[in-house]
C-alpha cells in the first residue's frame, strides 16, 4: 500500500484491502491496487469503479478472505477523512488513508464511517 501510494505520487492512489476479521480486529492480509478512475485532477481525488470493487470482493472470497476495506492516499496532505471521502464511503468497510509528503510515506490513519455516513471514527491502526 505504501509503495503503491509512493509510486502514484503526486496523484492519489486507491486500492482494496483483503483480509479477515478476528472479533473486533480486522487483519489486512493482502492489498490490491486498483485504478484511480477519477476523470478530473487525480491529485485531489480518487474514484473506484464499482466493477473493480466487485472483482476485489470476488478475489477475496476465492482466497477465503473478505474485502475488509479500501485504502487511498493523500499527497502532501494529512491522513484525515475528508467530507468527500465520507460521502463516497460505505459503513461496513474500514478506510485507510496514507499521507504521502513530498513523495515519501508520512503516516496513515484508519477510519470507520457510521451508518448514516455523517462521521467516521478513527480506528486503531497497527502496521
Ligand atoms: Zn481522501
Amino acid at each position: 500500500m505504501v509503495s503503491h501510494a509512493r509510486a502514484s505520487y503526486p496523484n492519489e492512489c486507491c486500492g482494496a484491502m483483503l483480509g479477515t476479521t478476528d472479533g473486533e480486529n480486522k487483519i489486512v492480509v493482502e492489498s490490491m491496487a486498483l485504478e484511480n478512475a477519477f476523470e478530473g485532477a487525480k491529485a485531489a481525488r480518487y474514484e473506484l469503479r464499482p466493477e473493480d470493487l466487485l472483482a476485489a470482493d470476488k478475489a477475496a472470497r476465492e482466497r477465503n478472505m473478505d474485502l475488509i476495506g479500501i485504502y487511498h492516499s493523500h499527497p502532501d496532505c494529512d491522513a484525515y477523512f475528508s467530507k468527500t471521502d465520507l460521502q463516497n464511503s460505505c459503513p461496513w468497510y474500514s478506510f485507510v488513508v496514507l499521507s504521502i509528503q513530498k513523495g515519501e510515506f508520512h503516516h496513515a490513519n484508519s477510519w470507520l464511517p457510521n451508518f448514516d455516513q455523517t462521521e467516521a471514527a478513527k480506528e486503531e491502526l497497527s502496521y
